[in-house]
């Protein structure tokens, strides 16, 4: 991590197809219901938060200054990684070499959202995402090996094991630092070994309290997002927790005790919030990245609230447009 090197940041997770419908209201069981429409689009948390990387090291138009990876898999006997996968990670500056063409079909997520609210629900179909190089550490590390990455992205949408070896294999050495973004949280959870000196931990509600579980010290009754945080800190020795909260913002929390809230940014009327959450975990990703090929470590960062506003801003620019990979904005747009 030398002076002035370009930041690299590999994001190691799924690619999808997402079929958005969009519906006054979800349907009862047993209901047909007439929806408003369907869209079919690039996503997966692992292509969101790629884009999400991309276009936040986008300074102007013409001027990227992190170099972006996606490390996955899709399917290569259907349309979707040609038609719209790959131009939207490379129209977002994120580079594909490494994306393994697999047997299996490309993984999907069919969400409903709902017209009242923006709220979205999603099942999720792992395909590509769950077989060939996804299923190992080895052939990641190896697909990795050309990038160099300051930053290694991870979530949870391609195998628990993988998943675990990752971040045992990054959290041991000094090469990458990993942004884990437990979403979803696996139901079997993440042993405590492997989320040791993990660097940043970025949890929504839900997760914040599926993962303290999994620490030994599980949420009775409502949230404290100050103990939660430090609870990762003192017993897993994350260096940054982040917790979002919606419409409330942004709670941060590192180990050398900067902390506190950042307060969601007022937005005329939320659209869909999908990806807003990876959306902030791109551009805290790409800040990190920034603040380690300056030569400093993470334990250094002093601007960690105004990354976290930066990253607040851009997905409260996200909940306002629809979709998922196409409602990131570029850096030049906030
Ligand atoms: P997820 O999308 O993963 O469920 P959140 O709902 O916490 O995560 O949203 C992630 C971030 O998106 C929030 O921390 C905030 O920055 C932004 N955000 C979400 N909803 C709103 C909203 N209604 N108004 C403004 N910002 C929002």
């Amino acid at each position: 991590m030398a002076g002035t090197k370009t930041p690299q940041i590999s994001i190691i997770g799924s690619l999808n197809i997402d079929f958005v419908t969009t519906t006054p209201r979800c349907p009862a069981p047993g209901e047909t219901l007439t929806a408003t429409s369907l869209s079919v689009s690039a996503g997966g948390k692992g292509g969101n938060q790629a884009v999400a990387c991309g276009r936040s090291s986008f300074t102007s138009k013409s001027t990227q200054d992190v170099s972006v990876s996606m490390i996955g898999a899709v399917g290569a006997e259907d349309p979707y990684y040609d038609s719209l996968l790959k131009p939207a990670l490379e129209n977002s500056g994120v580079n594909t070499t490494a994306i393994e063409k697999s047997k299996t079909q490309t993984g999907s997520a069919s969400i409903i959202v709902e017209e009242i609210n923006g709220e979205n629900r999603i099942l999720f179909v792992p395909g590509a995402n769950h077989a060939g190089m996804m299923t190992g550490v080895a052939p990641i590390l190896s697909a990795l090996e050309n990038a160099q990455p300051d930053v290694v992205v991870l979530q949870g949408e391609i195998p628990r094991s993988t998943t675990i070896g990752l971040l045992e294999h990054f959290n041991a050495g000094d090469k990458a630092q990993v942004v884990f973004n437990p979403a979803p949280v696996f139901p079997d959870g993440i042993p405590l070994s492997a989320l040791q000196r993990t660097g940043v931990l970025i949890m929504n509600e839900t997760e914040v309290v599926q993962m303290t579980e999994f620490i030994g010290n599980s949420i009775e009754g409502e949230l404290v997002p100050e103990k939660a945080a430090q609870a990762f800190h003192d017993r897993a020795g994350v260096e940054i927790v982040l917790i979002t909260l919606g419409a409330q913002g942004v709670y941060y929390s590192t180990r050398s005790g900067k902390r506190g809230l950042v307060p969601g940014v007022k937005v005329a009327k939320v659209l869909d919030t999908t990806a807003a959450g990876d959306t902030f975990v791109g551009y805290f990703a790409t800040a990190v990245a920034r603040l380690l090929a300056t030569g400093k470590s993470l334990e250094a960062f002093d601007d960690v609230q105004v990354a976290v506003e930066k990253a607040n801003a851009a997905a409260a620019m996200c909940v306002q447009r629809q979709g998922a990979m196409q409602s990131i904005p570029f850096a030049y747009d906030l």
